[in-house]
């Protein structure tokens, strides 16, 4: 079976680099907050062009310290997509508060703006106090910003960039991680910028909102950790991932242009079998999946038939949100979603990463096209 995800080949790449840094923690012996964890919150301030990085334990972490910072309440309502890893809809959840599901675009994934103003609506319909949006950019590609940081202003709602999938591509120039009132990434293994465990961060240019967040990460810490100023959580990212990441962190956007490259020849040779994701203008994806559409009876059969060929495939997601047992009480925009519904029959995501190699890659298309005459 080829890998779905070839973390091996990164690792035989990157030769005994990551090891040496490992080692070097393991040597030094400050195995949390060590000088690491700083240097690669600098060295990822530098990448993005934020003011402020506030490294944490996972991507999850990340969404809920700021939710945290922001005093998110019982009564409080946040609109997010359906379409997505639960965890943006979760943290809205262990706060108390409502999450409010949003549509998208079926040629992007992502959050559609006449169903983000439905969703306010209904979120006001139901008495509920809209107090802010996460928007996804789902499998790599930015949301469109210009769309939809508009009505989040003018309905003074603020803004929480969920980049888990996306940290590293750009919208109209500019690097993801500065858009909003914050960013969160998560650096789990198979995101397009991962660790050796779990890890996460967030981005941020408010000065004030950064002291709040360092300080939820080290249980509500006000003067020093013995002086509790809030209710915070242990949410540090451990060392050695920090020494991994500014490893891996190097490389990081050679990768991306890679992924490009693999994208435009599935493209290519997929594109008239299948509906091939379409990335706007002006938008650089990181490629976290690549995630075709085909008819739902089709999709069933695919990904088992390809699954006999030795090539793994994956559906995100097969259930939106809204439909899960957890989240189906929780309020959608308008009057539902069926974008959310109908691309969750019809997606299937590919073998995706930078070490895809031009003959593996035929190999996939091959038994793709053979698949779907
Ligand atoms: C992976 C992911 C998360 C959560 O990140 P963890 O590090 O696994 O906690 C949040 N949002 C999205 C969209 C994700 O893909």
């Amino acid at each position: 079976m080829l890998p779905f995800i070839d973390l091996g080949a990164q690792r035989r790449r990157l030769g005994p680099l990551v090891d040496e840094a490992i080692l070097r923690v393991v040597n030094h012996g400050q195995y949390i907050m060590g000088p690491e964890v700083g240097r690669l919150e600098d060295a990822l301030s530098s990448f993005c062009g934020a003011r402020h990085v506030i490294t944490c334990g996972n991507g999850t972490d990340a969404l809920a310290m700021v939710l945290m910072a922001k005093g998110v309440k019982p009564g409080d309502a946040i609109l997010c997509p359906s379409f997505t890893f639960a965890a943006t809809a979760e943290v809205v959840a262990w706060l108390g508060a409502t999450p409010v599901f949003v549509d998208i675009h079926e040629d992007t994934f992502n959050m559609e703006p006449a169903s983000l103003e439905a969703a306010i609506r209904t979120a006001r319909e139901l008495k509920l106090n809209a107090v802010g949006v996460i928007p996804v950019d789902l499998f790599g590609a930015a949301i469109d910003y210009d769309a939809i940081l508009p009505i989040c202003e003018r309905e003074k709602l603020w803004v929480l960039c969920d980049t888990a999938q996306s940290f590293g591509g750009s919208y109209k120039g500019r690097k993801l991680g500065t858009f909003g009132l914050a960013t969160t990434t998560s650096f789990f293994p198979a995101k397009p910028l991962g660790c050796y465990g779990d890890g996460g961060a967030i981005f941020t240019d408010d000065d004030d909102l950064a002291a709040i967040l360092r300080s939820i990460r080290n249980h509500g810490q006000g003067i020093d950790k013995y002086d509790n100023v809030r209710i915070g959580m242990n949410g540090r990212l451990d060392t050695i991932q920090a020494a991994v990441l500014l490893e891996k962190l190097k490389i990081f956007e050679e990768e991306i242009v890679s992924r490009n490259d693999i994208a435009a020849r599935y493209a290519e040779g997929l594109g008239d079998v299948a509906v091939v994701p379409v990335v706007q203008d002006g938008i650089v994806s990181t490629w976290a999946q690549y995630t075709i559409r085909v008819a739902p009876e089709r999709r069933d059969a695919l990904g088992p038939a390809l699954r006999e060929r030795g090539i793994p495939t994956a559906i995100y997601y097969p259930k939106p949100l809204h439909r899960q047992t957890a989240y189906r009480h929780y309020p959608c925009a308008g009057n539902g979603l069926p974008v959310s519904d109908k691309v969750s029959g019809e997606v299937i995501s590919l073998p995706m990463h930078p070490y895809l190699d031009d003959e593996v890659q035929d190999r996939i298309i091959q038994a793709v096209r053979e698949l779907l005459p």
